[in-house]
């Protein structure tokens, strides 16, 4: 079952000079369930754009994107959307300095709340758990690496149970071997959690990681 449908999405961005540029022309793409999708290109080709579209951070000018067959376009609450639906993994991992690692991966269950369940502390530190880092939970970002610092951003992506990971670069500030152990890790959790993963890369042996690639590339803008 597709999980995301993009369907012929266009998007554009004004110059500041009266122009446009278009980064995405008609870009149609789905994710099943369980699947894990590398999406690669040159810097400037649009992989953000496509990301953040995906993400509904970005409403595309035309087209559109199905999450679970609905077209969010119609979606009346789409925080709720993203929150339920979508976990976000960023290649600088934005973990907030003043929380422990526990507080960080329980950021996205405290939407609204003042605190999480039980039950997801308790899910919190078997994804910790799961993911190789279990001794860090009380540990600050500032003591962490960046391999587990990844770690703990996807901990933090999983911790409502999204349909779809979305990771912008999440290995590029990583070194090789760690780059590897985190795109594998990606690979597990679609397997194990049967989430659509969609993986932007630079480095081709981490794409080749994945169960299919896409390629972006840059488009001939008249004005280039
Ligand atoms: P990538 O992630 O592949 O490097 P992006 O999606 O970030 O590409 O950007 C694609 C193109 O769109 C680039 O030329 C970038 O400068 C431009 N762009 C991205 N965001 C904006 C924006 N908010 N306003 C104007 N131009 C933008
Ligand atoms: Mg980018």
């Amino acid at each position: 079952m597709d999980i995301l449908v993009l369907d012929k999405i266009c998007k554009s961005y004004g110059d500041g000079e009266g122009q446009s540029r278009t980064v995405l022309q008609d870009v149609s793409l789905t994710l099943a369930e369980g699947e894990f999708l590398a999406v690669t290109g040159p810097s400037g080709s649009g992989k953000t754009t496509l990301l953040r579209i995906m993400g509904s951070l970005l409403e595309p000018d035309s087209g559109k994107c199905f999450i679970d067959s609905e077209d969010i376009s119609g979606c009346r609450d789409l925080p709720g959307l993203r929150n339920r639906k979508i976990g976000f993994v960023f290649q600088d991992h934005r973990l907030l300095p003043q929380l422990s690692v526990l507080q960080n991966v329980l950021l996205p269950a405290l939407a609204g709340n003042k605190e999480a369940s039980e039950d997801t502390v308790q899910y919190a530190r078997h994804l910790l758990e799961y993911t190789g880092i279990s001794e860090l939970g009380q540990r600050y970002p500032e003591s962490i690496s960046g391999g587990e610092a990844a770690r703990v951003a996807l901990c933090r992506a999983l911790v409502m149970k999204p349909r779809i990971i979305l990771a912008d670069e999440p290995t590029g500030q990583l070194d090789h071997d760690n780059a590897l152990n985190i795109a594998r890790l990606l690979k597990t959790v679609s397997r194990d959690f049967r989430t659509g993963v969609v993986m932007v890369t630079h480095s081709e042996e981490v794409a080749a990681l994945a169960d299919r690639q896409v390629s972006l590339y840059r488009l001939n803008n008249k004005q280039d």
